[in-house]
């Protein structure tokens, strides 16, 4: 017999099947680990095909080593969405397979944790000397606790008697594998009745569709989906539920355990690779059903999935934007057609390509349109900047929301202030000749930060010490620009000297478990005040909370960015559903130097329909997606001829293109990427935007151009995030 192997290593040379030889004997299944002579070494491999003759040389092939386990770790699923990916994206296999395994398994950085633990023997007469006083107290012990860690043994009784014990075959071991269970918060179950629009979602939701549940801050969506999960359990089906990143993690989590207890396996980057490890065998024996957790999980080892969830669909997390890039939707999909089960994309502001779909009838829209509480949705009120400057308030907060929390603060309630940003303070700027403080290796403006007095790459990790002099005109005048949490803090805290502030963003929450300690704190405080970033927008349900402030909302409105202002809806809509949740009406101060700006009227009217069609409408005149597909194809590397050469010569082939497909290509150039050098690699691109009508096509041709000329991979992006 031969096998088909791929090779578990990352070069795009290697990008293939090789053929092996079965020796006699070896139980060798598909999808199963292998170690393979390659060249003068041996390699770890993947079989993914198993055959009765061979199509190189018989003579040339070598026998394979030996399997790695005696079991397939990579499903026949696995196998096809592989393949699927490979097509879509233009992957490499090794790179695909990857993503299947958790890191500690491919490396073998982790091993399975055992523990060795001692029984007594039946099926023997214990007789021991009456010299052995301790080998006999150890056999009282075991007769009184049926079994014991050895660790405790030995501590106990000495190591040498409970040797001794184990060679005269009176007690015996047995391996006992111990799972680290990651730790997760205080177990709330809330019982709640369903209403009529969670029912009518609950039963429309059964085919092998896709399902865009379009329902407002507060809606029980989260309930919808325990439901959905709960009736496939039921079924003796498993269920994967990805939700945006680490912020929404522990409370989802608790709410997920208090009602599904061990049957959930939660997988995100915040777990130890140990924790990583035991989740994902826990899903691959079928031990848990339900994974919970970021991207990745959407690549969870469970079969006979029943439904498969993704809350907060229009986040852009959901977009790997390093190599492998791949959209989560679109695997979901995958997985959700393979397995013939629903999909569900829950948002408040589902991304304008879903909702045009749902539009189209691609997918069948359902809505949630009220609370589940039946509490109003909380008023928003705009704020404009301009006229408190004009008043003489330079200040970060407007009158109306300095009043607004002392009467929070009267009351005893909970405040919660929105930064788009994080840092003290962003870009170091010199106030006479204009420079900027940039990053040696990135390219990209570096980020003050307090805490340790040092600028900080945000793309590298790159550290930089504080200018305080103008490298380029020699000025002392340089300073920090706009606003962050922790300068919010601060000035909050000259306002309202004895409250209780909190901060919440990557810089205090990059220990493990930070997010729970913050999010706790602020919980049991009262009255209380969080300031943080993009992290307290999402899924945060906490009762007290009755003011949301934004501060700067103009923020990620003049990013260079065709989404800004959907993500500027998306994201006020967001953080503006954490007031008011519970019984108290909440309130939301939107502050803004463009007050007029369309997003505004819209997002304080909570008027999504409408949003949507005015966007559909300039994207649709402007010709950008969902109606047209955005592709870059980046090449980097350290040398800088070799990538302009290689993109000269591309680009020269790509624009022929154009002849083949004279009305479909409405742009394409090839230039400097916005961000000219990262981690030391200089980047260039070829940008193009196309027609839908044969958009696969021209990707394709222009995929085959690409990976004719480079030896190197070249990364694809479709409709990418963002553009640096
Ligand atoms: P969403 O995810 O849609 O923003 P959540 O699922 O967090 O909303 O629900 C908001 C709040 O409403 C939660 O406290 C939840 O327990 C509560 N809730 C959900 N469904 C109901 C219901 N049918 N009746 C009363 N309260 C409900
Ligand atoms: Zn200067
Ligand atoms: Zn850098």
């Amino acid at each position: 017999m031969y096998a088909e192997v791929i090779i578990d290593q990352d070069a795009k040379a290697l990008d293939r099947v090789f053929e092996y030889i079965v020796p006699q004997g070896m139980p060798a299944r598909v999808g199963m680990r292998v170690i393979v002579p390659f060249g003068a070494r041996y390699i770890q491999g993947f079989i993914v095909a198993l055959k009765d003759s061979c199509d190189y040389d018989e003579k040339k092939l070598k026998p394979i080593k030996s399997l790695v386990e005696d079991f397939s770790a990579i499903k026949s699923e696995m196998l096809s969405l592989m393949k699927f990916m490979a097509e879509k994206y233009h992957l490499k296999l090794a790179s695909i397979l990857r993503l299947f395994l958790p890191s500690e398994m491919r490396e073998g950085k982790v091993k399975e944790l055992f523990i060795t633990k001692y029984t007594l023997n039946s099926e023997v007469d214990i007789t021991l000397s009456k010299t052995a006083k301790k080998q006999q107290e150890a056999i009282d012990y075991l007769k009184e606790n049926i079994s014991a860690t050895s660790v405790e043994l030995n501590e106990k009784f000495g190591a040498s008697s409970i040797k001794s014990l184990f060679e005269k075959g009176f007690i015996l071991k047995e391996k006992e594998q111990i799972n680290r269970v990651p730790l997760v918060g205080d177990d709330n179950l809330k019982k709640v009745t369903l209403n009529p629009m969670q029912e009518n979602a609950i039963n429309t939701i059964t085919e092998n569709k896709t399902y865009l549940l379009h329902g407002v801050t507060g809606s029980g969506k989260t309930e919808v989906y325990m439901h959905l999960i709960e009736k496939e359990l039921a079924k003796g089906k498993n269920a994967i539920m990805l939700v945006p990143e680490i912020s929404l993690t522990p409370q989802i989590m608790s709410n997920f355990k208090a009602r599904f207890g061990e049957k959930v396996a939660l997988l995100h980057s915040g777990l130890s690779a140990g924790e990583r490890f035991d989740e994902w065998k826990r899903l691959f024996s079928g031990e848990a059903h339900i994974a919970i957790g970021a991207r990745s999980a959407i690549f969870a080892p469970l079969e006979n999935l029943g439904i498969i969830i993704i809350d907060e669909e229009h986040e852009q997390s959901y977009i790997s934007e390093s190599n492998p890039r791949y959209n989560t939707h679109v695997v979901a999909e995958f997985r959700a057609r393979y397995n013939s089960c629903p999909l569900v994309l829950g948002s408040a502001t589902p991304c304008v390509e879903s909702y045009e779909k749902a539009k189209k009838g691609e997918y069948t829209l359902i809505e949630l349109p009220v609370r589940a509480n039946g509490r109003e949705m909380p008023k928003i009120q705009i704020i404009d900047m301009i006229n408190e400057l004009r008043a003489g308030n330079s200040g970060i907060f407007s009158s109306q929301l300095v009043s607004d929390l002392a009467n929070v603060i009267n009351n005893k309630k909970q405040a919660m202030i929105f930064i788009n940003r994080r840092g003290y303070a962003s870009f170091m700027r010199c106030r006479e000749c204009g420079y900027i403080a940039k990053c040696s290796d990135c390219d990209v403006s570096l980020v003050y930060h307090r805490e340790d007095n040092r600028l900080k790459c945000h793309y590298c990790g790159k550290q930089f010490k504080v200018l305080d002099r103008c490298p380029q005109c020699g000025s002392e005048n340089i300073k920090h620009g706009a606003v962050g949490t922790e300068k919010v803090v601060q000035e909050l805290k000259t306002l309202f000297p004895d409250v209780k502030i909190l901060r919440m963003d990557n810089d205090t929450t990059s220990t493990k478990n930070a997010h729970q300690k913050i999010l706790n704190e602020f919980k049991n405080s009262l009255p209380a005040i969080l300031v943080g970033t993009q992290m307290i927008a999402k899924g945060h349900d906490f009762e007290n909370v009755v003011l949301v402030g934004i501060v700067d909302a103009d923020q990620s409105l003049y990013q260079t960015d065709y989404r800004s202002t959907e993500r500027t809806f998306q994201l006020i809509t967001q953080v503006s559903g954490r007031a008011g949740r519970s019984q108290e009406e909440g309130k939301v101060v939107l502050q803004t130097y463009a007050p007029r700006h369309y997003v505004y009227k819209f997002v304080s009217n909570y008027d999504y329909k409408g949003f949507f069609k005015k966007e559909e409408n300039i994207r649709e005149v402007s010709n950008f997606p969902p109606f047209s597909r955005i592709i870059r194809v980046l090449f980097a590397d350290t040398d800088e001829n070799y990538v302009r050469d290689l993109l000269k010569s591309c680009y020269n082939s790509a624009i022929k293109l154009k002849e083949k497909y004279p009305n479909e290509i409405i742009y394409m150039d090839a230039m400097k990427s916005p961000i000219k050098r990262m981690q030391n690699k200089y980047r260039y691109q070829i940008l193009t935007r196309v027609r839908l009508e044969h958009s696969d096509e021209i990707e394709k041709d222009l995929f085959e151009i690409v990976d004719k000329a480079s030896k190197n991979s070249v990364f694809f992006e479709i409709n990418p995030q963002n553009l640096s």
